[in-house]
């Protein structure tokens, strides 16, 4: 019997779990394994603030897949479209070509993108803060801003350069909002006459920050960055961004060059693609994790809308924590099916959240504890060496942590603030998908050409 045929879409916390776990539980040569992932690495997420603040390394937070994993192959590019017809995925690989992967089983875990709202300039002058790119990016434009503004006479560029506005009150907005605050400070250090003009703004529209930690400790959360210096203001959104100003739906004026976006996530509109029924963008899939009415096709992560059997929402929140434990359970149902067994329900009671706001701050909510202060700030970095999945990654991050408490920060600017600003965070993300139609079309025209070229498997 020919080997069966698994393709994993994506790259980050679901497809790499579950690769992990399918090489692990599948002996060599029984099957094979594929990858179809945009770049070469696992994004640690939940660190990109620390690389955004040049606390840690961008390699430090990009695992390679090649240390990952011994047996799956790479097929670098998107997968733009899905034939369950014929069980062929469309795959754009990076040089604009189409090409068809065919399938047995087929697991889809490619995340979500920024969330862009149609506001007026925001997606020509906003920085995003999700991916490296969005990072590396950011610590380069902020510590630009504070040179040029050192290097002005004119009062209002330099209080236009030295605020800076965060939307978003998630763990990522919050952490980013406070990583580079940090920063600010570090490179004040040698501008003391910006000190007392440097702003930092957090805006949200919901009326608490981090309602995942809960109200005692989201409320601790916001006690800690007005302590911090941060601005914070509350169900308040952005109406218009130019390249000099941020209009709040207030009718505030910030006078401002630099709006950081980090208001949520959607998910991959690769799911839309497939025509079943999703949950703001989220692939509906059983407690299974398999997707109603396509056979042998898998989903998970922040893409899918997975149902929460133990918890009170009806779909498990899109969170790494829940990626990675929703990948043990694909891959167990991957096999399972292989073998004609019967398949695992998803089940998992959430372990809460850690939130590092950089220095000696932290929040935790552990099960049902809630901590802050030294003890957090230990749990929340335990919790990421022990959820890092590979060694070489661990030992950086934590090189990384001990350099800079030995050393102090660094920030001098790299460069790449003017080598990558035509790029907006849309831009950065964007990628052409296919309707339902036209995948079944492509996919087919594709299998022909390369049966035709290579013959049959
Ligand atoms: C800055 C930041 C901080 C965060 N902090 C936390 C935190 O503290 N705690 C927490 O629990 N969660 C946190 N999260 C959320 C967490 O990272 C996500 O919930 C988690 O990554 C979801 O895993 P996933 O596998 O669904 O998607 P991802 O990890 O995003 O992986 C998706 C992968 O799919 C690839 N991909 C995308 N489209 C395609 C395509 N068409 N074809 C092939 N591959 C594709 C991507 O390149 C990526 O490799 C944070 C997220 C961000 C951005």
């Amino acid at each position: 019997m020919a080997q069966p045929r698994i393709v994993v879409v994506g790259a980050g916390f679901g497809g790499i779990h579950t690769l992990r776990h399918l090489e692990r539980r599948i002996p060599a040569g029984m099957a094979d394994i594929a990858l179809v992932a945009p770049n070469d690495y696992m994004l640690y997420s939940p660190l990109v603030p620390q690389v955004a603040s040049g606390l840690l390394t961008p390699q430090s937070v990009a695992m390679s897949v090649h240390r990952l994993m011994k047996r799956t192959r790479l097929i670098p590019g998107h997968a733009v479209g899905v034939d369950p017809a014929d069980r062929v995925v469309v795959v754009r690989r990076p040089t604009g070509e189409l090409s068809p992967v065919p399938y047995d089983r087929l697991v889809l875990a490619p995340g979500g993108l920024t969330r862009a709202f149609d506001i007026p300039g925001l997606t020509e002058h906003a920085f995003g803060a999700k991916t490296l790119a969005d990072a590396v990016l950011l610590r380069d434009h902020v510590l630009a801003q504070l040179e040029l503004a050192n290097d002005t006479r004119d009062p209002v560029e330099r209080e236009e350069r030295c605020r800076f506005v965060v939307v978003g009150g998630g763990y990522t907005g919050v952490e980013t909002a406070a990583s580079l605050m940090r920063l600010c400070e570090e490179a004040a250090k040698r501008y003391p006459e910006l000190r007392s003009v440097i702003r930092w703004h957090l805006v949200d529209i919901a009326p608490k920050v981090l309602p995942e930690l809960g109200d005692r400790l989201g409320r601790k959360a916001l006690d800690l960055l007005r302590s911090m210096g941060i601005e914070v203001k509350l169900k308040v959104s952005v109406r218009e961004v130019t390249d000099d100003k941020v209009v709040l739906t207030d009718g505030r004026v910030l006078p401002c060059r630099t709006l950081i976006w980090a208001a949520g996530v959607t998910p991959s509109p690769l799911m839309e693609t497939l025509g079943k029924p999703t949950q703001r963008g989220r692939l509906e899939v059983d407690a299974e994790l398999r997707v109603p009415g396509i056979p042998d096709v898998f989903a998970l992560g922040d893409a899918a809308a997975v149902p929460d059997l133990v918890g009170e929402s009806p779909y498990c929140p899109p969170t790494a924590q829940y990626a990675t434990r929703e990948a043990a359970t694909a891959a167990q149902n991957v096999i399972a099916s292989i073998l004609g067994r019967p398949l695992k329900e998803f089940r998992h009671k959430d372990m809460g959240l850690v939130v590092d706001l950089s220095g000696n701050d932290a929040l935790a909510r552990v099960m049902d504890h809630e901590l802050n202060g030294l003890t957090a700030l230990g749990i929340t970095r335990g919790y990421h060496l022990a959820a890092i999945p590979s060694p070489t990654a661990r030992a950086r991050v934590l090189a990384n942590w001990g350099i800079r408490m030995f050393t102090g920060g660094e920030t001098s600017r790299l460069g790449f603030a003017e080598a990558v600003k035509a790029a907006s965070f849309v831009s950065n993300e964007a990628v052409d998908y296919m309707d339902a139609e036209s995948a079944a079309r492509e996919g087919r025209r594709l299998m022909e050409n390369l049966e035709e070229r290579y013959g049959r498997d």
